[in-house]
């Protein structure tokens, strides 16, 4: 028997379900269908992509969406395609994914670093007003974790500055704010469906926008620079090939019917680990932000207020067979972002939060809410041994 760090039998020893999950027939259906026709790209007679985004912009209260490549990529178009470029600011919060910088970086914009809320971890919106200078063209919300960011407060400001909102709802399929689906807040919303999120293809992403100028313009940025239903070598403006594979869209668009259910588990899950570890001094679920709705439940973050050090908690976790993430550094402290011309301001927000923050994965909350005790049951062992 595998033993734990600190002796005894691990308190999980049975797996955590894995992700992806395994296909469902719908999807097999699909992928053959496609497969054996042999139109795998989308510019083919295809159309699954074609379905998938008027699916994900259905979902997100929009006319209009794009099928890409990757998340990084599309938060890239989108800002291309709204005209955000060289000289122009972009302000994201310090708690995110890398990408959400980089892809401003490859706009050829400055990335802002702004806090986020100390208590939430999403995007603060008095650190956006603070952050907005001449230069500022755009804001880049992120839903993290799965729960949609302060989006109120944040249109309120983008409007009084006349900033452009680009949501990254990467982590946050689904999700909808005040009843409101996110993707459809902003300009334009951004999904990706990299293995590790609520639905993936292994790699993918989806942009989704409301005016039809800026989805000509955002289709333009990921088609070569070709015109809606323009020429095949007509090129009015420039742009590359972005585009994501008939392939990937058929894992993809059947996958929408059972998203609602697995939202439902990993809702469940989560419910069930906030009643077991109000039995866990100095362990407290990360609350999300008001105005919440519906949470993809991407991650489950938590609190950890005890004085534990954090590589042996890390440690003895996984050693107890309910592994946990570190979570993001602070963008702010990358020197390649910084070296790349990132601005960072002032963020001890995301410094706690990279302190003392972190993860359960989706594999995880998938499981029966049961296995919620089994997080609980861990770190009680863990904290009491590390104290010692
Ligand atoms: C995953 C992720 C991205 C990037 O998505 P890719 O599809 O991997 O390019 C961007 N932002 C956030 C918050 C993410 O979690």
């Amino acid at each position: 028997m595998k033993l734990a760090l600190h002796g005894g039998p691990p308190v999980r020893a049975a797996a955590w379900p894995s992700w992806p999950p395994p296909l469902d027939p719908a999807q097999r259906e699909l992928l053959a269908e496609v497969l054996d026709g042999g139109q795998w790209g989308a510019t083919q007679s295809g159309s699954v992509c074609r379905d998938l985004a008027a699916a994900f912009a259905r979902l997100s209260g929009v006319p209009y969406g794009v099928a890409v490549g990757n998340a990084t990529l599309g938060l890239f178009a989108a800002l291309k395609g709204l005209g955000v470029g060289p000289g122009d600011e972009v302000i994201v919060p310090a708690y995110t994914f890398v990408a959400s910088a980089t892809s401003v970086l490859l706009a050829g914009a400055t990335p802002v670093i702004a806090d986020v809320d100390p208590v939430h971890l999403h995007l603060s919106p008095h650190a956006v007003e603070a952050a907005i200078t001449r230069r500022t063209a755009a804001v880049m919300p992120v839903h993290l974790a799965g729960s949609p960011a302060e989006m109120d407060e944040i249109a309120a400001v983008a409007v009084r500055h006349g900033l452009a909102v680009v949501e990254d709802a990467a982590q946050a399929h689904g999700a909808a704010h005040r009843g409101r689906p996110v993707g459809g807040l902003g300009e334009a919303g951004v999904f990706s469906f990299q293995s590790s999120k609520a639905m993936t293809a292994g790699e993918g992403g989806m942009i989704v926008c409301r005016d039809a100028a800026a989805h000509e313009a955002i289709w333009s940025v990921c088609n070569v620079g070709r015109r809606l239903g323009g020429q095949w070598y007509g090129h009015p403006s420039v742009g590359w090939n972005l585009r994501m594979t008939e392939i990937q869209a058929a894992l993809l668009l059947p996958w929408l019917d059972r998203l609602d259910a697995e939202l439902d588990r990993r809702e469940a899950f989560c419910a069930a680990a906030a009643r077991e570890l109000a039995g866990v001094p100095g362990v407290e679920p990360v609350p999300r932000p008001p105005g919440t709705t519906r949470d993809s439940r991407h991650l489950l973050m938590l609190r950890v207020d005890a004085p534990v050090d954090r590589d042996f908690l890390l440690a003895a976790m996984a050693a107890e067979g309910v592994p946990l993430d570190a979570g993001y550094p602070p963008l702010g402290s990358m020197d390649a972002l910084t070296g790349a011309g990132a601005r960072a301001e002032p963020c001890p927000g995301a410094e706690e939060a990279a302190r003392t923050v972190v993860w359960v994965r989706q594999n995880m909350l998938m499981d029966d809410p049961s296995g919620a005790a089994d997080v609980a049951a861990a770190l009680a062992k863990v904290l009491t041994a590390g104290r010692a």
